[in-house]
This record gives structure tokens, C-alpha cells and sequence, in this order.
């Protein structure tokens, strides 16, 4: 007979202590006993039936009974006591195993296969016991190296990050050296060059105006990649008519494509909306850069420009998709050269370069403000048959019931004119006679102040319709000054442009923070420059019209001088360590480990700071000065602020204020 004892399993739930494996067992060892009563009584009652025939011993069947039901009943209860019970204790620890909770069941020493039983059970559960310590031990360990490599990658984001600021800090400045003699001479060249002049002068003068302008075509050709790169291209959203533009920009390639023998046409079709909201200058920039290729690189044959909508019928549609095509009978592009030529100083072939010139900036710039307006640009082409360049671009549809821009434009200028000077501020003697005579060309009465106080003071004592706004001036600066003059009231309706050669860095930002109304990048179209002037004049009499414009700052658009894709990179990366961080930091509170917090804190701080997650640097700033107090109080308090903060910026929905 089997009989190992198998007891107290610990730590074992109440409800398991009698499982349904082990009530069958016993149900089954009754019906059993049962049966096997039934038949000792049938079969001992028969016997007897036969040896004494018509006799019934009835007393003898009753003891006989007895004795059966006696006996069954010992076996039954031994039964179940040495085998039914502990198998059911051991299959209730197996249910424990496999609900992940390992015990070891008791054993008695009984030497049968039930104590095997048990013993392999308990040597099993010890085996996996040991297992199970040993894959925690390794997952914390590995936790602990994902933690530290993601630490390490995010300081190597940081430093990445660092090095492309210091990228765009070294371009905005060379962007100001250059640009400002540039300014200079392209300026002053358009001047000499309205005085009477000999013929041969006027020769030479042009020659050296080709060069400036070429010059500060590549020179703007690397600040917009440049800018696009660190994120920093900002479109604009204002009315333009498409129609004028294609007409205006096709107009200045015509006598090229004259020169060449190649005919050159363009049309808008007539389902275009008139006025659409846009970036007209980037979006001339695009139109340009394909037709001057066109031209640059068609010997004979034709260019034609088209625009028209890619999306059916405008009717009282909100925006529309239009498709800008520019089609030439040029030497066409291989197909395997059609992805290449998108990227940046790639041209198609090397002897190309050597014919005509370039650098190879043009289509890759093109195709990242396709991309930034949220279109695309394709190419068909082959070799000898010519090249399609299509670009998709969505507009909003601007509702224009006053007439054109520039019919109103005109309509506006005359009256506007009378109603006061144009302050130019300017430190730079030549830009400033370059400004004020193109001004005075135009018939605006023009005066000058030298730095922002003189501004000041001229505004107080005279009688200006608008400021033509330098940054960068010596006693005070643009900015500066324009903060003080929309400190003062009288001076709410009063446009301020600010005319600056730091072309990056977030310029354009900060003199519309400081209150100014438009930013012109230095040196000026002159175009540009009169047609900003001319718009801000007519709108002067709207009440609206001078407050600065609602603009998305350089923090929404997450332009802190870093390149995006890096920015996006950290924000995950925050995002991945910031509950481990924060557990961490709550955990040095509670153990009042101030030197831990503080390590911590700065962790946070640094790689908060280069994801411009302002909410969060200002909590770190107030745990890191509780620290310093010794504030238990109150670093618990910026804690649960902190925890907010963090959270919000892991939920792409919530808008934060990313603008340390
Ligand atoms: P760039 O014109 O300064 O060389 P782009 O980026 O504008 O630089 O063009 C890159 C190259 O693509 C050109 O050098 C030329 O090889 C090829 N390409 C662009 N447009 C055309 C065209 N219309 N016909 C033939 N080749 C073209």
C-alpha cells in the first residue's frame, strides 16, 4: 500500500484547500466500496442460499453485513488518507505553480511513488525557483544598460544638438557679414546706374551687377538651406494673385530664352482662383528655380510654364491643390538621375556643370519647400526628349471682394503718401542712402535716425506713417526700441519693418515679439521692400493693422537653432526616460538623498533645456532652489508640478510651451 503523507503546503490560498481532483477521487473510492460490499453480500448470501437451500440465516447475513460494511469503510478512509490526500495537496501546489507562486509541499517519508512524486515537485519548483531569480536578476540588468545607453544617446543628441546650433550661430553670423556689403554694393550699383552714364560705363556696371547678383544668388541659395536645415524657414501666409506671379517671374527669364532662340510661353488656367493665401516668395522661388534650369539647359525647342488645379472644380472650396508644370525640349535627364538631382550640390552630369554653370542647390532647396508646403515635386524625363517638372501645392482660397491686390494697391498709394515721413533707422551709412533714395524714388518723404534713441526722440518731436527698423544698432537697438515705442499708446497704429542682415537665428521671431510688424532679410529686394511698404501704408487705417501680426514664434514651431529631426529625436528619448527619472527623484525625496535629487534634476534639466520643454526647466529651477534650501515641503510640491509637466509633454495632443 502506498502511503506518503504530503501536508501543509505553505503559502497556500483558503479556497484551494479542497481542489475538484481530489473529491472525485474519494466520490470514486465510495461508489467502489459500494459495489464491492453488494457483491461479498450477494455473493457470501448466495453461497449460503445454496449450502442450506429454503433456509434464510437471517442473523448470519445481518453480522456478515457488519463486517463488510466495517472493513470498507476502513479501507475507503485509509484511501483516501494516504493517497487521495496528498496527491490533492500536490496538485493544489502545482495550480500554485502555475498560477507563478512556487511553494514546496511537505513530505513524509514513506518511500513510495508519492513521495517521489513530491520530492520531483519540490525539486522542480526549487529549480525554478533559482531560474526565475536568475532571468529577474538579467532583466535588471538589462533594464539597468537600456537606461545607461539611452543616457549615453541622449548626451550624444545633446552634443549633436549643440554642434548644429553652433552651425546656425556660425551662418547667421556669416550671413550678416556677407549680406551687409552686399546690400552695399548691389544697392548702390542700381543707383549709379540711374545717373547718365556712357555707354561703356553702363557696360561695366552691368557686368559688375551680374556678378553681385550671382554672388547673392549662391549666397542665398546656402542661407536657405541652411535654414531649411535648422529648421528655421518660415512660410508666410498672405494674399498673393498666382497669375502675376507666373507672369511676373516667366517675364524675367523671357529675354534669356530670346537670346537662345527658344520660344517661351505660360498660362494659368482660368479655373485658378484670382487670390490665394501663400508664401508668394518661396513659391517664386520654387517657379523660378525650374524655369531658369529650363532655360539654362534648352538649346532650341521651347519652355512652357502652366498652372492649374490638380483637384477639379474650386467652387466654394475653402483651399485647392494647384499643379505648377514647367515642360522644356531641353538634352531631358536619365531616369536613373531623377532621384539625384533633388539632392544638394548634385547635378546630372559633370560636364553640365562645366557648360552651364551652377551648383547643383537649386532643385534640392525647391523640392524642401515643396515639402515644407506640404506638396510634391515630380520629374518626367528622358534622355533627348525633353524634361516635365510638376509641383503639387496645396492654397487656401483668399476671398478678394475689393478687387485685385494690385489695383488696390495703386488705388491706395497716392492718398497714403500725404500723410507723413518715413523714419528709416540705420546705422550703416550706405544702407541708409540706399533705402532712403529708393523711398524718395518713389516719392515717400524720408528721414533718417542713426540708432533706436534717436528714433525715439524723432518719433516724439515729428510725424511718421511708418519705421523702417534696423536691428542691430549701436546706443539702442531695434528691438529694444521697438518694445519701447509699443510701450506707448499713440504709437499702437504705427508699422514697424524691420530690416535686418541676420537673415537666421530666429530673427524674424524676435522683431515680431518685440513688436514690430514685418521682417525684410537684408539686402532688400527693392521690389519687396516697396511693395511691404506700400501694403502697411494702405492698411494703416485699419485699427488692426499695426498690431504685430499673430504669428506661431520660433518656440511653437520648435526653432531653437537645432536641427528637427535631432529635436525629435530627443523629445523620444525624454519622453522614454522621464517615468524611470521621475521614479527616481520621487524615491531621493522620500529618502531625503538631496545630493541624488540634484544629480537627477540636472539630468532632467540639460535635456529638457535642448527640447526647449519650458514648463519643465522652470520645475527643475524651483526643485534645484528648494534643494538648496533644504525644502522638503516644496520639493515636493515642483515634484507633482514636474510629474504634470512631464506627462503633458508625452501626449502629442497637448500643446506645450516649448520656448526655454
Ligand atoms: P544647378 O542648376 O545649379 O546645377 P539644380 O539643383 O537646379 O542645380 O539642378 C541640378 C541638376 O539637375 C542640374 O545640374 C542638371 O544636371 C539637372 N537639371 C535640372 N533641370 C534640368 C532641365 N530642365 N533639363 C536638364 N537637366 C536639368
Amino acid at each position: 500500500m502506498v502511503s506518503a503523507e504530503v501536508e501543509n503546503v505553505s503559502p497556500l490560498r483558503p479556497e484551494l484547500t479542497r481542489p475538484a481532483g481530489a473529491k472525485s477521487l474519494s466520490t470514486k473510492f465510495s461508489v467502489f466500496t459500494t459495489i464491492l460490499v453488494f457483491w461479498v453480500i450477494v455473493v457470501v448470501g448466495g453461497y449460503d442460499i445454496s449450502l442450506n437451500p429454503g433456509k434464510v440465516i437471517a442473523g448470519k447475513i445481518l453480522i456478515l453485513l457488519l463486517i463488510v460494511f466495517l472493513s470498507a469503510g476502513a479501507i475507503a478512509r485509509f484511501t483516501i488518507r494516504i493517497l487521495v490526500r496528498p496527491l490533492a495537496v500536490l496538485q493544489r501546489a502545482i495550480q500554485e505553480a502555475r498560477a507563478g507562486r512556487l511553494t514546496q509541499v511537505d513530505i513524509s517519508r514513506t518511500g513510495d511513488e508519492i513521495e517521489y512524486l513530491a520530492e520531483s515537485f519540490n525539486q522542480m519548483s526549487s529549480a525554478l525557483a533559482v531560474s526565475q531569480a536568475q532571468v529577474k536578476e538579467h532583466q535588471e540588468l538589462l533594464e539597468e544598460r537600456i537606461r545607461l545607453r539611452t543616457e549615453e544617446l541622449e548626451e550624444a543628441l545633446q552634443k549633436a544638438m549643440q554642434a548644429s546650433q553652433a552651425k546656425s550661430e556660425f551662418l547667421a553670423n556669416m550671413s550678416h557679414e556677407l549680406r551687409t556689403p552686399m546690400s552695399g554694393v548691389i544697392g548702390m550699383l542700381d543707383l549709379v546706374m540711374e545717373s547718365p552714364l556712357n555707354r561703356d560705363q553702363l557696360e561695366q556696371l552691368k557686368a559688375a551687377q551680374g556678378c553681385a547678383h550671382s554672388l547673392l544668388g549662391l549666397l542665398n541659395d546656402l542661407l536657405d538651406l541652411s535654414k531649411i536645415e535648422a529648421g528655421r524657414m518660415v512660410l508666410e501666409e498672405i494674399p498673393f494673385e498666382m497669375r502675376a506671379l507666373v507672369a511676373d517671374c516667366t517675364k524675367t527669364y523671357q529675354a534669356r530664352a530670346k537670346s537662345k532662340g527658344i520660344s517661351m510661353s505660360w498660362s494659368v488656367d482660368q479655373a485658378v482662383p484670382r487670390v490665394l493665401i501663400g508664401d508668394p516668395l518661396r513659391v517664386r522661388q520654387i517657379l523660378a528655380n525650374l524655369v531658369s534650369n529650363a532655360v539654362k539647359f534648352t538649346e532650341r525647342g521651347s519652355v512652357r510654364v502652366e498652372v492649374r488645379l490638380d483637384d477639379g472644380c474650386p467652387e466654394a472650396q475653402a483651399s485647392v491643390t494647384l499643379r505648377l508644370s514647367v515642360a522644356d525640349t531641353g538634352p531631358g535627364i536619365a531616369p536613373e538621375r531623377h532621384d539625384s538631382i533633388f539632392e544638394q550640390f548634385t547635378q546630372a552630369d559633370g560636364s553640365i556643370s562645366r557648360r552651364f554653370g551652377g551648383t547643383g542647390l537649386g532643385l534640392a532647396i525647391s523640392k524642401r519647400l515643396v515639402e515644407m508646403h506640404g506638396g510634391e515635386i515630380n520629374l518626367q524625363s528622358a534622355e533627348g526628349l525633353g524634361s516635365a517638372f510638376s509641383v503639387l501645392l496645396p492654397f487656401p482660397v483668399a476671398s478678394d471682394p475689393a478687387g485685385s491686390l494690385a489695383e488696390q494697391a495703386e488705388a491706395d498709394f497716392s492718398a497714403q503718401n500725404s500723410r507723413g515721413a518715413i523714419l528709416v533707422v540705420e546705422d550703416n551709412l550706405i544702407n541708409q542712402k540706399v533705402v532712403t533714395s529708393l523711398l524718395r524714388k518713389k516719392g515717400y518723404e524720408t528721414h533718417i535716425a542713426n540708432n533706436g534713441q534717436e528714433a525715439l526722440d524723432m518719433l516724439h518731436s515729428g510725424n511718421y506713417q511708418l519705421v523702417l527698423m534696423d536691428v542691430q544698432m549701436p546706443v539702442l537697438d531695434g528691438l529694444e526700441a521697438s518694445q519701447r515705442i509699443r510701450a506707448e499708446e499713440r504709437y499702437a497704429g504705427l508699422p514697424i519693418i524691420a530690416m535686418t542682415a541676420h537673415a537666421m537665428n530666429g530673427d524674424r521671431e524676435r522683431c515680431l515679439k518685440a513688436g514690430m510688424n514685418e521682417y525684410l532679410a537684408k539686402p532688400v529686394d527693392h521690389k519687396h521692400l516697396i511693395a511691404v511698404v506700400e501694403q502697411f501704408l494702405k492698411q494703416k487705417s485699419s485699427p488692426r493693422a499695426a498690431a504685430p501680426p499673430a504669428h506661431g514664434t520660433a518656440a511653437d514651431q520648435g526653432l531653437n537653432g537645432a536641427n528637427p529631426a535631432l529635436r525629435e529625436q530627443m523629445l523620444k528619448l525624454f519622453v522614454q526616460l522621464a517615468p524611470d527619472r521621475i521614479k527616481r527623484l520621487h524615491q531621493a525625496a522620500a529618502e531625503g538623498n538631496l545630493t541624488q535629487l540634484r544629480e537627477d534634476v540636472q539630468k532632467i534639466q540639460a535635456a529638457a533645456r535642448s527640447i526647449s520643454a519650458a514648463n519643465v526647466v522652470e520645475w527643475t529651477n524651483s526643485i534645484e532652489e528648494s534643494a538648496r534650501r533644504v525644502d522638503l515641503e516644496s520639493i515636493r510640491t515642483s515634484l507633482s508640478h514636474l510629474d504634470e509637466a512631464v506627462r503633458a509633454l508625452s501626449q502629442p495632443t497637448t500643446h506645450q510651451r516649448l520656448d526655454a
